[in-house]
């Protein structure tokens, strides 16, 4: 079933969100894109003479009630969002009630669901090295289905519009799909929106295509770097990860951040490019900083040859030049990580200078896809979030949607 395609007058409608919103030490909402997101597919159905049950997890309560993470502190924000009164279940394992009494246009927001440790699905207090974990593991998966099933109980289908999660089997996220028939279930707008932009990425590629990965760690990064190996023209690697290059060349790096242990893989890494026909590019100069600060004292210097006591901290000029040109060629483009410490002002100009190549790009014709949280930030920080084709709001699940893998949250639905 498609969210278009469904009649929700008269029918409840249990939706899956992420509301899971930064918040400031008041529990006031200090970014609400997580909200906003969601607004179209929620809106959808009441307008429709749908009635809502919203259902959002917020931090890592870790199966336990945590006032810290109660949603109750966002009602009145969703509240404002949607234009209309928002009812709230305390206790979102108890809200069968509260659910039935739902009028068309009316609006009910459970408790996170992670205040129950079925929501994950895994056994809390047992380690893994148990020999009794396995057995609490199958005993938590049964509690998980019956959780799923209480939560399935409320509605008449089931909408799941948090692509942030997708790539989690959790009870909210994949197994309530399964007490609903295909007629009953459905992707939300934003999902379509990212599966469709993931879809763009893989099975559309206009060539050049090219990818630039940063961050601070190869190691979080290899999946990817691995499967786009066989997709890609032009891999840019950037930000702290290219220290462990550096270093693994021989290089000499200073305090520059480093994956002692990554080092083969490093090598390993730019062998399987070449192999490929892959044009890897790597920076060669960066801007060296004496300490981890925004005021430190900086120098440019070669990315190989970082003075002892100095830390490579953003891309330097000769590397943001040639980072920029393989970018401003390419037809197909995809940005996760930054390329330097971006959340100083004074280290922020090597993610900069990716942003305004792909922006280019993008005015001349590319399909350009950022994502993965700390880019998502620096094309916000720069203004340039508009100029780009799609940004996704998805970190862990948009990465593994590229890899390649199917996420359980799409599967539970599509099949
Ligand atoms: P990740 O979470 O792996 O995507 O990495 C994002 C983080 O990497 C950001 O917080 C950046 O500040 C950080 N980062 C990027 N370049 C560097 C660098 N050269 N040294 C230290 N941290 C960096």
């Amino acid at each position: 079933m498609t969210i278009d395609n469904y009649k929700f007058a008269g029918k409840k409608a249990i939706v899956r969100v992420d509301f899971n919103v930064p918040l400031d030490e008041n529990g006031n909402i200090t970014d609400d894109t997580r909200i906003r997101g969601a607004l179209p597919t929620l809106k959808k159905i009441l307008e429709e003479g749908g009635s809502l049950i919203i259902m959002s997890h917020m931090g890592k309560p870790k199966g336990k009630v945590n006032p810290k993470f109660s949603l109750a502190q966002i009602k009145d924000a969703v509240g404002a969002a949607l234009g209309r009164e928002v009812k709230f279940a305390e206790d979102c394992a108890k809200a069968a009630d509260a659910a039935a009494a739902l009028q068309p246009g009316e609006v009910l927001l459970l408790e996170n669901l992670r205040f129950y440790p079925e929501e994950e699905g895994k056994p809390v207090g047992i380690d893994k090295e148990d020999p009794a974990y396995e057995t609490a593991k199958k005993e938590m998966k049964e509690s998980q289905k019956a959780f799923a099933k209480t939560l399935a109980s409320y509605a008449d289908c089931y909408v799941n519009d948090a692509f942030g999660t997708a790539h989690r089997k959790h009870a909210s996220t994949a197994v309530v799909a399964d007490y609903f028939d295909a007629d009953n279930k459905m992707l939300g707008y934003l999902m379509e929106k990212e599966v469709k932009a993931v879809d763009n990425i893989l099975s559309d590629i206009k060539r050049p295509f090219t990818a630039i990965m940063g961050g601070s760690k190869v190691s979080t990064k290899i999946g990817i770097i691995e499967n786009l190996m066989d997709k890609v023209d032009n891999l840019i690697l950037c930000g702290g990860m290219t220290y462990t290059f550096a270093k693994a060349q021989g290089g000499k790096i200073g305090l520059s951040i480093c994956e002692d242990d990554k080092l083969d893989l490093a090598l390993d890494i730019m062998k399987k490019a070449q192999e490929k026909g892959v044009n890897l590019v790597l920076g060669t100069d960066c801007i060296a900083g004496d300490k981890f600060s925004n005021d430190a004292n900086t120098q440019v210097v070669s990315a190989m040859d970082i003075p002892e006591g100095w830390e490579g901290m953003d891309a330097g000029p000769d590397t943001r030049e040639s980072f920029a040109n393989v970018i401003r060629t390419a037809k197909t483009i995809l940005w996760n990580g930054p390329a330097g410490v971006f959340e100083f002002d004074n280290f922020a100009g090597g993610s900069k200078a990716i942003a305004e190549a792909i922006v280019e790009a993008t005015e001349n014709g590319a399909f350009s896809l950022v994502g993965g949280g700390d880019s998502v930030a620096c094309v916000n920080k720069f203004g340039l979030a508009d100029k780009v084709s799609y940004v996704s709001t998805g970190g862990g699940a948009l990465l593994e949607a590229i890899e390649g893998k199917v996420l359980p949250g799409v599967a539970a639905i599509k099949g």
